[in-house]
This record gives structure tokens, C-alpha cells and sequence, in this order.
């Protein structure tokens, strides 16, 4: 029985990147080898465990066949006679199908080294195709490397615009969608998340209603939100800013968006220009909407993405003078004064609307 480790933390590790996981192969090994060791069986459809000690997780080297449509559809072996260069031929780019072994020694059959010092992200076989999740693991790459100057392969890029125009992508979960997609604007350069998926269509058979408000200024956003370090959230809100409220409302149920981002991506997407609000009301409206009062974060998120969506607002200042100045008011002052029910709320819209005209907002 051998050990490898494989997978992200080999790549990273020659990469010079920061890794937080480590996954190991075990060669020559029965189930039972491990279990005897202590190892605890965590995989349901085929043999991984975790190490008595460190829990990292030890999986039996396998090979995966496709068997019929769908997500579920895959054959694995994991007899012990499957070659270490056997497992690694399952994997999904070459940069991800290196091992090492416990000398320090790099085990490369599919040219990961080179593709990995080219910059280059490219898929290991045409059984690439057998699972279209790939599509956005390899968006999701490049949204991690893409400022190491990372781009994906002609050939891949290729398989994957086929991938895209023949169905493929139906069968991925929305919810593992949403994990991608997640990850995906987490990391340093979102926006090439987006352009990988809209250069091989994806986008376009996965949520029709999304490209054509993925124009580039939209696009730029994202990435200034991200070099700015703003939260996943808001570079989502940034991302479905160009959609009308309905179709962002459908876009966040289709992908089974977090309750937080669909909350402030249906925001954005009603993102009014400030200069066309015309009276106090419609001042007070806006603030309510973003529920200033309680969740002061999100104006502030408001606010910094327009100041990137639309440079020439010029009244962000104006808004969060406003935000600040209706926080101020206290509703025990009013119930003080004995103002309670009905007319303690109409007494404190009315002291609201007092505050914005004072502060010339509604002209
Ligand atoms: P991360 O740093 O995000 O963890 P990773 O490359 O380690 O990146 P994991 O999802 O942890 O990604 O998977 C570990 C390894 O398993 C990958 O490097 C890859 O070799 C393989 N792998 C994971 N998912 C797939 C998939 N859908 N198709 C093919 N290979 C996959
Ligand atoms: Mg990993």
C-alpha cells in the first residue's frame, strides 16, 4: 500500500499559493486496510476516509466510467490493482492530476507541470464531458488565477462551448450551481468567473436571462468590487445590477441564491438613479427598501457599488447624510411625549420627512 498527495494542495504547493486542505490516494489497498487502521469510512459511493489523526482525507485510488445520463451515472472501480496514473486520469485539468509522493518526488503523467508554468488550464481527456459541474470548476479556477495571468486551453475551451450547445448542463444541481458561483466571487478575480462561462456559453444555456446584462461595465464592477474587497454579496447584487427586478427575482430562484444576496441583488437591480428622485417620499422609500435602520451595511454596500456603476451619482453623499441623520431619531422621544400606535408612526414619518427636506434631498 503507497500514498500520494493529490489534487489542490500539489498544485498550490508548487504554485507557491496558499492551501488549506490536503487529499491523499492510497494505492494497492483494500477498504478493509484502512479501516483496520483505524481510518474512518466517510464516502457513501466509493471508499474515502479520514485519517485517525490528522482527518485528512484518504481516498482508494479509482476510476470512474460514465454509465447513462445525468449527474448520477458514474461506475467506479476501486480494486487494488488501479494504477496511481489510473486515478489520475479521472481528474478534471492537468494541474489538478499531479501527485507527490512521500519522498517529495512529483508524479505528472498529463503534463500538469508544464500547462502549470505555461499558465494554462486545460482538461486531461475527452471524459472531461462526462461530468459538465468541470465547466464551472474551470471558471472557478481562473477566477482564483487569472491575475497569475491563468487562461483556459483553445481545446478545452472548445470541448467546453460543445459541452454548453448540447444540453449538457441541465443535469447539474442549482445548488451545486450556487456553491461554484460562490466560491467563484470569492475569490481574486470573479469577473473572469463570468467571462469563462459567457466565452463557452455556458451562461447562455444554464440562465438565458443573465448574459445580455453582463455588458462591461458590469463586468468591471464585479472586479473593482473585488479589488476593493467588498463582499460575496455585493459582487453578486454587482453582477445582476443590469437585470430588471423580475428577471433578477428569477435568476436568484433559479440558482437557489442565499436569502442575503437575493436580498440585495433585488436592490440593485431596482437601482435608481438618485437624481431621479423627485419628492421626499420617494427618498424615504429608497432608504426603507435598503431597511437603513437595521441592516446599515447594505446602504453602504449600495452606495460603493453605484459610486463604481455609476460615477457621475452625484448625490451618494446626500444619501448617506440622510441614512445617518434617520438613524438619529429616536421613537422613544416620541413615545416619551406620549405618542403611541398609528400616530406614533405617522409622528415619526412626518419628523423622517422634515429631516430629508431639511437636508434639501426631495428637490
Ligand atoms: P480547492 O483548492 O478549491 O480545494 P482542489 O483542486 O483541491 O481545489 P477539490 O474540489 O478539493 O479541488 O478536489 C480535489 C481534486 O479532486 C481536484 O484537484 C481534482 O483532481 C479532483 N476533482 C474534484 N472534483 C472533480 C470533478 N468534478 N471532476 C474531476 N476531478 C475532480
Ligand atoms: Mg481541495
Amino acid at each position: 500500500m503507497k500514498t500520494y498527495l493529490v489534487g489542490g494542495a500539489v498544485r498550490d504547493k508548487l504554485l507557491g499559493y496558499p492551501f488549506h486542505e490536503r487529499d491523499w490516494v492510497v494505492v494497492g489497498a483494500l477498504p478493509e486496510d484502512l479501516l483496520k487502521q483505524d481510518f474512518q469510512q466517510v464516502g457513501k459511493d466509493f471508499p474515502v476516509f479520514l485519517h485517525p489523526s490528522s482527518k485528512e482525507e484518504y481516498a482508494l485510488a479509482r476510476t470512474e466510467r460514465k454509465s447513462g445520463a445525468g449527474y448520477h451515472g458514474f461506475v467506479c472501480d476501486f480494486s487494488p490493482n488501479i494504477t496511481l496514473e489510473d486515478d489520475l486520469s479521472r481528474r478534471d485539468l492537468t494541474i489538478n492530476a499531479m501527485a507527490e509522493d512521500d519522498n517529495g518526488d512529483i508524479i505528472d503523467p498529463y503534463g500538469g507541470m508544464n500547462d502549470l508554468n505555461n499558465h494554462i488550464l486545460r482538461h486531461v481527456s475527452p471524459a472531461f464531458s462526462e461530468d459538465p459541474l468541470r465547466i464551472l470548476r474551470v471558471a472557478r479556477f481562473a477566477a482564483r488565477y487569472a491575475h497569475l495571468g491563468f487562461t483556459v486551453a483553445k481545446e478545452t475551451k472548445d470541448l467546453m462551448c460543445a459541452m454548453s450547445d448540447n444540453g449538457e448542463l441541465s443535469t447539474i444541481a442549482a445548488e451545486r450551481i450556487w456553491v461554484e458561483l460562490y466560491k467563484a466571487l470569492k475569490e481574486q478575480s470573479p469577473a473572469a468567473f463570468f467571462t469563462v462561462l459567457l466565452d463557452c456559453r455556458a451562461l447562455h444555456a444554464l440562465f438565458p436571462l443573465w448574459p445580455p446584462a453582463l455588458n462591461t461595465a458590469v463586468l468591471d464592477s464585479v472586479a473593482r468590487a473585488a479589488d476593493l474587497n467588498m463582499d460575496a454579496d455585493i459582487r453578486f447584487a454587482i453582477a445582476c445590477s443590469a437585470l430588471n427586478v423580475d428577471h433578477c427575482k428569477i435568476l436568484c430562484s433559479e440558482l437557489r441564491a442565499s436569502n442575503s444576496a437575493a436580498w440585495l441583488a433585488e436592490r440593485f437591480s431596482a437601482n435608481i438613479p438618485l437624481s431621479s428622485l423627485s419628492n421626499n417620499e420617494e427618498w424615504l422609500a429608497l432608504l426603507e427598501a435598503f431597511d437603513y435602520a437595521r441592516r446599515p451595511q447594505h446602504l453602504e454596500a449600495f452606495i460603493a457599488a453605484t459610486t463604481l456603476l455609476i460615477p457621475e451619482e452625484d448625490r451618494l453623499g446626500q444619501l448617506q447624510l440622510a441614512a445617518a441623520t434617520l438613524r438619529d431619531i429616536k421613537p422613544a422621544e416620541f413615545i416619551a411625549q406620549g405618542f403611541n400606535g398609528p400616530e406614533l408612526g405617522r409622528a415619526l414619518r412626518a419628523e423622517k420627512i422634515r429631516h430629508l427636506a431639511e437636508l434639501g434631498c426631495g428637490v
